[in-house]
């Protein structure tokens, strides 16, 4: 059975449907592209947000580095160091 837009809405409130539920379901239809617009911004805001952190992340704390043989004789490890330019 389909409910006539003229006729009063079957839930009772006395208004005609299609001032009632069929409105209310076209708001509730709004509301969810609303949510749904607005979580998959916020998850893409937020996925920016971690690229742009891990690529800053890799950009700062591990800037161009050079491997040396450590100068004391009694360590003669392999460190590391930031290069420089001075020739
Ligand atoms: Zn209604
Ligand atoms: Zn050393």
């Amino acid at each position: 059975m389909k409910t006539n837009r003229n006729d009063s809405c079957p839930c009772d409130s006395g208004k005609k449907y299609k001032n009632c539920c069929e409105q209310k379901r076209f708001q509730s239809g709004d509301e969810n592209r609303m949510t749904r617009w607005f979580v998959s911004a916020a998850v893409g805001l937020f996925l920016a947000v971690f690229v742009w952190g891990v690529i800053e992340f890799f950009a700062t704390d591990h800037p161009e580095m050079e491997a040396y043989k450590c100068d004391n004789p009694s360590c003669g490890k392999i460190h590391y160091r930031p290069i420089t330019d001075n020739n």
